[in-house]
């Protein structure tokens, strides 16, 4: 059996990385505190956006995690 990293993943949907704060990833908790949301709520941002597109905005985060967290 192959080792498995068995902890907490980041809550954002589609962020596999290990959970370091608040139950997001690094990287999430960053945008997180960037955009002065919560922590917690932030994580349930959808990765590609609503499927409504007119119930929420859906955050660009592949430009926001090059722009904002490159180098980190
Ligand atoms: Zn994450």
């Amino acid at each position: 059996m192959p080792i498995a990293f068995t902890g907490s993943t980041c809550a954002r949907r589609g962020c596999s990385r290990p959970d370091w704060k608040d139950g997001l990833c690094s990287r999430c908790w960053r945008l997180a505190a960037f955009f002065g949301k919560d922590p917690g709520l932030f994580a349930y941002e959808p990765l590609n956006g609503y499927a409504d597109g007119r119930d929420a905005v859906a955050l660009p985060w592949e430009r926001l995690e090059r722009e904002l967290l490159d180098g980190g």
